[in-house]
């Protein structure tokens, strides 16, 4: 890629999850279904519940639902054309619905039980490189705006995991699917991250891993795009290419028209 001389972009937008932090759902504590082992977090979710005291079917039973309600929910969140996000609260709330024996006035309640069980064995299940912090301070001490448009159902957790990281402070907006109501890549919830930052689209570059989410979401609004694509995955066919891909999260720094760090030998 030629260097430029000057950075063409006054803003950069990235996503989270996988971009600016590693998650890896294979990280989800162990259980066995019907003897064969599975990744999931609805044991630690289980478990909170029984530690509260409900009444609950066996666990086996428990993941059952909880599996067929999280296709369910989900199944109708990706269906919809107007890409709006369903919450967790949503998500756990309808899950509560479906536990028969904890009587109904009780259900609100254990959905926040549940919720919260599932969302901390989440967080435990990421991973941040911490020269993370330094990238964005070496953007941000180039002039540069630098914000965040992540999908995810539970802004609470966003902003959490945000603040534990250290990358809080560092970005600005914040905007999260769940609060904003939308998901990547709906124009409005991109139109909303432009008039955030204060850049016009043309001026901003989003740095995601998700084609379809980040890189097509950006080109629709008019931004350009940084796909990270560490393993090198092909191009999805019938689309075009994005306008820098990179194999590491550092290589944005080229894209931006500033100069990787060198390491001390
Ligand atoms: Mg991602």
């Amino acid at each position: 890629m030629p260097k430029k001389s000057a950075p063409r972009f006054r803003a950069v937008l990235f996503d989270l999850f996988d971009t600016l932090v590693d998650f890896d759902p294979n990280r989800f504590p162990e259980v066995e279904i019907n003897g064969r082992p599975e990744r999931t977090t609805s044991r630690a979710a289980y478990d909170a519940l029984f530690a509260a005291g409900y009444s609950l079917p066996g666990y086996p039973a428990f993941h059952v639902l909880w599996m067929e309600n999280t296709r369910e929910v989900w199944g109708e969140r990706d269906r919809d054309p107007a890409l709006r996000e369903v919450s967790s609260r949503e998500r756990f709330r309808r899950l509560a619905a479906r536990l028969v024996p904890i009587p109904p006035r009780e259900r609100e309640p254990a959905a926040g039980v549940a919720r919260e069980a599932h969302m901390k064995a989440l967080i435990a299940s990421t991973d941040f490189n911490q020269a993370n912090l330094g990238l964005l301070g070496r953007i941000r001490g180039a002039g540069l705006r630098a914000g965040l448009l992540s999908n995810f159902d539970d802004g609470d957790t966003v902003r959490a995991l945000l603040a534990r990281t250290g990358l809080l402070p560092l970005l600005d907006p914040v905007l999260i699917s769940e609060e904003a109501g939308y998901r990547k890549p709906s124009p409005r919830l991109f139109g909303l991250a432009a008039e955030g930052i204060g850049a016009a689209p043309a001026e901003i570059l989003f740095v995601g891993d998700n084609f379809a989410a980040d890189v097509l979401g950006a080109r629709g609004a008019g931004m350009s795009s940084a796909w990270l694509n560490p393993k090198g995955a092909p191009v999805p066919e019938g689309s075009a290419p994005p306008d820098f891909e990179l194999r590491r999260l550092e290589e944005c720094l080229g894209a931006l028209g500033l100069e990787e760090q060198r390491k001390a030998p």
